[in-house]
């Protein structure tokens, strides 16, 4: 039997009974989960002030640190898994992703490469050809043909790939050697996510040529506002090459055209990246599968099932229709990676599909998910969360002090008081002061707007009735404390 060169160590004996301990926490954490704030109430500095100011000379007990935990960590916690967490959009977690991480953890492995440890990589090709079964994915997507998946950490890390690879392709390979200095331009929709201007600035193209396209009354992206774009930049002499379109907007969850984004790109050969970060999971339900529609014009896409689709955080699905694009703008191989299988061209090798190197094994958490669950089990979280948060834009509708600010197509409700800015801004605070909801807002069309996420799959019918009743009770509370003067719209009616 094993056992560890040094009596510190940890030895499996003693990691069964301090393992067993952490597992009946987070079981005992789980069920006490609405007990607490859900947001954490520290002020800055609070939680190092409790720590001691130099690392312990002498190992602690396991008890001792599990005490801290409770002790200092726990207060400092936004309980992201609470039923009541409204904002953002969701993060979720599981009990089968939860076990699929301690294992991987337990495994230990590095699967930078196929050969050191050829179950992390076949695994994840796999679970990734999986998910084109389970989303309708383009064939296009599969390992099967010319294109693939991966998993990498974050959607901004394959929102980057992917436009390093459309760099690549559209330079003939030569920025990566040269340098950049070509030009380039990129598009997405004014309401597309930051970290594709994150990722115009790291890929050398300049947060200035990544042009930010008009949107309809909806949010989604005009195709022929990207199209003049596109052929203004053309006529100045720059080379447009890259297109991200996002199904699922972070503001409003607006799905933006693919398909005629996708013809756009056709007809001027741009590369086109589909981010559906947090949507694209709603796509395990037929009824929703519209989302995608036009999805087979795009290069690549992106789906996190760290966001909606049970599995914890880090599990971003990134899906390339030429991987061989891909791999030519990543690979890397110094000496001491060389090895007979890589040389035989008979295996994947993930550490060229991605920024880092090293990389976890992540693909057992989404299999222990998707075989938990199954087909039928993942349906039913995103229906149930979807018929929740139509559930909550009902009652907005029928409010007549509150109105939407945009449609409601999945689990995202946008809303605002009818009485202005201030008015909605000051509900917001009051509803996430009492500790008993989180909610978030964005601006859309200038409008400050309150943002309700369900994801959650400890969220039931009798939360959302106490959410809303919530903010009922902070608007009257709103409205009396500001007065009749002070309403916005000269109404003085109290309701
Ligand atoms: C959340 C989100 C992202 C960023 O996700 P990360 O995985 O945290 O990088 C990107 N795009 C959209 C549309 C999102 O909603």
């Amino acid at each position: 039997m094993a056992r560890p060169t040094h009596p510190k160590h940890m030895s499996p004996a003693e990691f069964r009974e301090a393992g067993a301990a952490v597992l009946d926490w987070i079981c005992r954490y789980w069920e006490s989960i609405e007990s607490y704030p859900v947001v954490s109430q520290v002020e800055p500095g609070e939680i190092r002030d409790r720590l001691p100011p130099r690392p312990p000379e002498k190992g602690e007990s396991f008890p001792d640190i599990m005490r801290d935990v409770e002790r200092i960590i726990l207060p400092g916690i936004t309980h992201w898994q609470s039923p009541n967490f409204f904002g953002y959009f969701p993060a979720n977690a599981s009990g089968p992703a939860v076990l699929g991480d301690l294992l991987s953890s337990g495994l230990g492995v590095q699967g930078m490469l196929w050969s050191t440890s050829p179950a992390c990589t076949e695994l994840e090709t796999h679970v990734l050809d999986w998910l084109v079964d389970l989303l309708h994915l383009p064939d296009k997507f599969r390992s099967s043909g010319a294109g693939g998946g991966v998993i990498q950490d974050t959607a901004s890390s394959a929102t980057l790939c992917a436009m390093l690879a459309a760099r690549e392709r559209t330079t003939g390979f030569a920025t990566n050697r040269q340098g950049t200095g070509r030009g380039l331009t990129a598009y997405a929709s004014s309401q597309a996510h930051s970290s594709v201007e994150k990722a115009a600035g790291i890929a050398g193209i300049g947060r200035e040529n990544l042009r930010l396209v008009a949107v309809d009354d909806n949010y989604a992206m005009l195709p022929d506002a990207l199209e003049r774009a596109v052929a203004e930049d053309l006529r100045r002499g720059r080379t447009p090459f890259f297109v991200v379109a996002t199904v699922g907007t972070t503001s409003s969850t607006a799905v933006d055209p693919l398909r005629r984004i996708g013809e756009v790109c056709l007809r001027y050969g741009l590369w086109l990246h589909v981010d559906a970060a947090h949507a694209g999971s709603a796509a395990v339900c037929p009824e929703f599968r519209w989302i995608h529609d036009g999805l087979e014009l795009a290069d690549s896409y992106c789906v996190n099932p760290h966001k909606w689709l049970l599995t914890n955080f880090d599990c971003d699905c990134f899906y390339v229709a030429d991987r061989e694009t891909l791999v030519r703008t990543l690979s890397v191989l110094p000496e001491y990676l060389r090895n007979p299988a890589t040389d035989s061209g008979r295996v994947i090798d993930y550490r060229d599909w991605q920024i880092p190197l090293g990389r976890r094994f992540r693909a057992l958490k989404l299999w222990f998910v998707i075989r938990y669950y199954g087909a039928e089990g993942l349906r039913e979280h995103i229906r149930h969360c979807v018929a929740l948060a139509q559930d909550f834009a009902r009652r907005i509708e029928k409010d007549g002090d509150f109105a939407l600010a945009a449609p409601v197509p999945l689990n995202l409700v946008c809303f605002y008081h009818r009485a202005g800015n201030d008015i909605t801004r000051l509900i917001l605070e009051r509803v996430n002061s009492t500790g008993k909801a989180f909610l978030t807002h964005t601006t859309l069309h200038d409008k400050f707007v309150i943002r309700l996420a369900v994801g959650s799959p400890w969220t039931r019918a009798e939360h959302i009735e106490r959410v809303w009743h919530l903010t009922k009770e902070a608007a009257g509370d709103v409205r009396s404390a500001a007065g009749p003067d002070r309403g916005g719209d000269g109404d003085t009616s109290i309701s």
